[in-house]
This record gives structure tokens, C-alpha cells and sequence, in this order.
């Protein structure tokens, strides 16, 4: 595994790679987080989405919803890297990380005075259609909580 990694990260030079304990893409300054111990599987899948981030050019988002769509976009992308590696992403890890993605979306848009889902209007209010209220949720951000290791969300990072 770690010899597989060592491989993409000297083939993907021109992105900057940072150690660090957790797998992330910082758009503002254009690298890429990762583990350096990374062990499993898994680790080597988490890299190349990271990697389908930078490829793509990927921004912070606006509106929560264009977050989905970016990893989608990102998960696309590593598929298609990883074929180069003889590498199989499995569908299954794609869907998990993506329901949190959707988990987190799902909860900041439910209206708290009536449990409607709502409209985001700006990247921090969202409009009940239902009551008309309107709430405020933190700026937009990347949830990096997987459902099995539950960790706290980086600002900024995708
Ligand atoms: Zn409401
Ligand atoms: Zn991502």
C-alpha cells in the first residue's frame, strides 16, 4: 500500500502534499492533506479523491448543495485515476462518504420551527416554504465526518 501511494504522490508533483492525520484538499492554498501511515485500502481511495479535488480545480462552495456535486465530481475523477493504478474504488465507500455529505446537508436545511426542509437562500440562510422562518447555519464547510470515525469539520476543506 504505501509503496502504491508513494508512486501517486511522485506521479502528482505538482500538487503540494502535506502529512497531516487526516485526508483533505485545501483550496486556498492548493494542497493536499494526507496520511503519511496510511495503511488500508481505503487510504489509497481517500488520496486519489483528494487528488480528484485538485485536478479539478475545485473551490470552496457557495451554497451546500454544489458541495455534493463537487464530490461526486471528485469521486468520478479518482475512479478514473485509480484505474491507472489497477486500483477498484468500491461503489459502497463512494456512497457512505456521500451520505454523510448528504446526512450533514439534510440536517442544516430542516426547518427548527416546523421540520420542513428548506431552501438555502445564501451560504448561511436557509427559508422555510412551508412556516416562511429563517435560519442561520454555520458558514459553508466541508463535514469530514465519516459515519465510523466521527471527527470534527475542517473550515474550509473539502
Ligand atoms: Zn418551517
Ligand atoms: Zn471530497
Amino acid at each position: 500500500m504505501q509503496n502504491t501511494i508513494n508512486t501517486i504522490l511522485s506521479e502528482y508533483s505538482t500538487i503540494q502534499f502535506l502529512e497531516d492525520t487526516m485526508y483533505f484538499w485545501s483550496p486556498k492554498n492548493r494542497e493536499i492533506h494526507y496520511k503519511k501511515s496510511a495503511s488500508t485500502e481505503a487510504d489509497v481511495w481517500k488520496l486519489l479523491h483528494e487528488i480528484g479535488h485538485a485536478l479539478l480545480n475545485h473551490e470552496r462552495f457557495r451554497i451546500d448543495i454544489e458541495l455534493i456535486h463537487m464530490e461526486i465530481a471528485a469521486w468520478s475523477k479518482a475512479k478514473q485515476i485509480a484505474k491507472k493504478y489497477d486500483i477498484e474504488i468500491l461503489d459502497n465507500h463512494i456512497q457512505d462518504c456521500l451520505d454523510t455529505y448528504r446526512d450533514w446537508l439534510y440536517r442544516r436545511s430542516i426547518c427548527p420551527n416546523c421540520m420542513s426542509t428548506g431552501l438555502q437562500d445564501t451560504a448561511s440562510v436557509y427559508r422555510c416554504i412551508n412556516c416562511l422562518n429563517t435560519w442561520r447555519v454555520s458558514a459553508s464547510r466541508t463535514c469530514r465526518t465519516y459515519r465510523k470515525n466521527q471527527r470534527a469539520p475542517v473550515a474550509g476543506a473539502l
